[in-house]
């Protein structure tokens, strides 16, 4: 059989795909029928540019090994690729319990994932979200169960490592979530990228789209807080009006400069009385000059002790 339904099935849940022309007909004869779905990585240098840098090879295959290698490309982006609908060399030699023995090519669909395959190469989780959606949509469509999602570490365990630093217990339940809960995102790969959670700076578990909601909230706040009209009591006393933050701190801000012009006339006239508004030597000598020396003195010794007190 030729697999000619492939690119349909991962549109139909939302995923991005690209069909590499002549696939409906690329591959090393037909499939002998689907019992599961084998995941890879490519191995090819993180260094190599592009979404799927191992396209060609995958596709056309190497010096040793004709292509097809594989039937389906996932790129780092989750983009898929389609590369054959016929029977592809990825499997080699290996088993499972539910296959068989040495005949992974002809029962099992082949996904080759961009990745170097070294460490220090986290997988995007865009492009991880993307192979556990495609791979629960192609089980489902072919009457599979999520124990059909194989790793080529696990069908030939002694001579594979791909797919590097995944954990097919752990994928294969990630599989079966999307598989029960549906996993057919109207947004596509945007929307999966809006689903993937991660933990906040205050340690919540956050998705893009909660945190996004987030944001937009606390900017209304902020708004109604610094910038909508009537929203805060006036800071001015007396001032009934009710104001904005913003026009608070231009309030306050007049406020002050009101209040520190009416100190330096204070300060102004303290001094004035300070310097000349009480000398008492003046007045001594004014009071001479109407009472005479003797009354003066007692007069303005009084006044010294008056002021003194
Ligand atoms: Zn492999």
């Amino acid at each position: 059989m030729m697999l000619t339904n492939l690119a349909g099935i991962l549109r139909g849940a939302g995923l991005k795909v690209v069909e590499v022309p002549g696939w409906q007909t690329r591959g090393h004869g037909q499939m002998a029928g689907v019992r599961g779905v084998l995941w890879h990585h490519t191995a090819t240098a993180a260094s190599a540019a592009g979404d799927y840098p191992s396209q060609n090879i995958v596709t056309n295959g190497r010096s040793d090994l004709p292509g097809p290698l594989a039937n389906l490309g996932l790129g780092r982006s989750g983009t898929w690729y389609v590369i054959a609908a016929g029977l592809a060399y990825h499997a080699g030699t290996g088993s499972h319990p539910a296959v068989g023995t040495n005949n992974g090519n002809n029962y099992l669909i082949g996904i080759e994932a961009e990745h170097p395959g070294t460490p220090g190469h986290p997988w995007p989780a865009v492009q991880l979200d993307s192979y556990r959606r495609g791979t629960a949509a192609l089980l489902k469509a072919f009457g599979l169960g999520s124990d059909r999602c194989i790793g080529h570490k696990e069908w030939a365990p002694n001579r594979k490592i791909d797919p590097y630093g995944l954990d097919m217990n752990v994928e294969r339940r990630c599989v079966a979530e999307y598989m029960n809960k549906g996993f057919k995102a109207p947004g596509g790969i945007e929307e999966m990228a809006f689903n993937d959670s991660f933990t906040d700076w205050a340690g919540n578990k956050q998705t893009v789209k909660s945190w996004m909601d987030n944001v937009d909230k606390r900017i209304a706040q902020l708004y109604h807080i610094f910038l909508a009209p009537g929203s805060e009591p006036s800071r001015i006393p007396g001032d009934k009006n009710r104001t904005n933050l913003r026009d608070a701190v231009m309030d306050s801000t007049a406020w002050t400069a009101i209040s520190y012009g009416m100190i330096q006339e204070l300060h102004r006239k303290v001094d004035e009385l300070e310097t000349g508004g009480v000398d008492v030597d003046a007045i001594a000598s004014r009071v001479i000059e109407r009472l005479g020396p003797q009354i003066a003195d007692a007069v303005a010794d009084k006044l010294a002790e008056r002021l003194a007190q």
